[in-house]
């Protein structure tokens, strides 16, 4: 594999600090000259091109449609997020709904909570039917152009992928694309090895020791511990400490530990576990162990920023996360961070620092 034209050493740590004194998170990214210069270079070649600012944005496709957390609610939300910075541009590519599930009948059930069920399995056999009958033809037009973007973020966790979308998506990331794996999105395609290849380690759907190992820090280092068992799992939400691990561009400028707002702290994951670095990890209660929290993973030529953290909106609403996301969005899609760390007293290891978001 060839070094890629953009490794984190090309990062420029002085506007990086120049950005950070001007404006508090989230700071619009201002193009640079050299990019306006471009642009016009462009716009007289092309006297159509639209040469706005958004000629100079990222282009990002978040993929959903199928998650057992709430994909309709966070993925507004991301994008969101993303496009306050002024960095983005933000699609969303959202996947047939999956198979209704059958209604689950409580045990000790009143008299009325049966009758309410008897109509809801006549409404769910109905539903069902009606996917049976149209969900070929969904998945059929159901075709995201990866390759028109420089970044694509999951928000996925579901239905297996039809071949020719999988395919398109690994060529995507193979060939430079990048990739983000948003909280379940690594609970996604157990049996997909490639997929497995980018995310470095998953959690749930069957996966065990087979899957690969865990990764577990000793003496300062990850090493891959093979032990079987289960992978992926967590207690209940709660606030919990992020800790720094890796120098990166993703991570440059922010403390060493913060204080990350209320989430699944996810333990246990495992998979191939080639060329991870963890960034950063939070000592689980579970298993006693500093779980991988934010990991990038090179794939081909594409880069991979993989986060844990995310499951609903308290988590997403923690400054913490955002400014992770934005920028690991940023890396994965070039190579580079310009999107600037918040002050260190923005981001306090005592108390979890919110910054609750509403949808555009
Ligand atoms: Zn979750």
């Amino acid at each position: 594999m060839r070094p890629h034209p953009h490794g984190h050493r090309n990062v420029d740590s002085s506007s990086l600090r120049v950005s950070s004194r001007l404006a508090p998170f989230p700071m619009k990214f201002t193009p640079s000259i050299r990019s306006l210069g471009r642009c016009l270079i462009i716009g007289v070649l092309l006297v159509t091109a639209a040469c706005g600012a958004d000629a100079t944005k990222l282009k990002v496709l978040i993929v959903d449609g199928q998650n057992n957390h709430a994909w309709a609610t966070t993925t507004p939300l991301l994008k969101t997020i993303l496009e306050q910075t002024g960095r983005f541009t933000v699609d969303v590519a959202t996947a047939p709904a999956a198979k209704p599930a059958a209604p689950r009948l409580p045990a000790n059930a009143t008299a009325a909570q049966k009758a309410d069920h008897e109509t809801k399995v006549q409404r769910v056999a109905t539903e069902q039917a009606e996917y049976q009958k149209t969900i070929a033809a969904r998945w059929a037009a159901w075709r995201p152009k990866f390759a028109n973007y420089a970044v694509v973020v999951s928000n996925y966790n579901g239905e297996r992928w039809p071949d020719d979308v999988r395919a398109a998506f690994e060529t995507y990331v193979k060939n430079g694309g990048g990739f983000v794996s948003y909280h379940a999105a690594n609970n996604a395609f157990p049996e997909w090895a490639e997929y497995n290849a980018m995310i470095g380690l998953g959690g749930w759907g069957g996966r065990n020791e087979k899957s690969g190992p865990y990764l577990r820090l000793r003496a300062a280092s990850w090493v891959k511990d093979p032990t079987p068992g289960p992978g992926g799992g967590h207690g209940a939400q709660h606030e919990f400490l992020v800790e720094a691990r890796a120098e990166h561009p993703i991570t440059a400028g922010l403390p060493a530990q913060w204080m990350h707002a209320k989430d699944e702290l996810y333990h246990g994951l495992r998979g191939p576990a080639e060329n991870v670095t963890v960034l950063a990890s939070a000592l689980s209660d579970k298993t006693n162990e500093h779980e991988p929290m934010l990991m990038v993973i090179p794939y081909g030529q594409g880069r991979v920023f993989h986060t844990a953290l995310g499951h609903a909106i308290d988590a997403v609403s923690g400054l913490g996360f955002q400014v992770t996301f934005v920028r690991g969005t940023e890396w994965a899609a070039t190579g580079r961070v310009t999107l600037p760390a918040p002050a260190a007293a923005a981001l306090p290891a005592d108390k979890a620092a919110l910054r609750p978001v509403t949808a555009n």
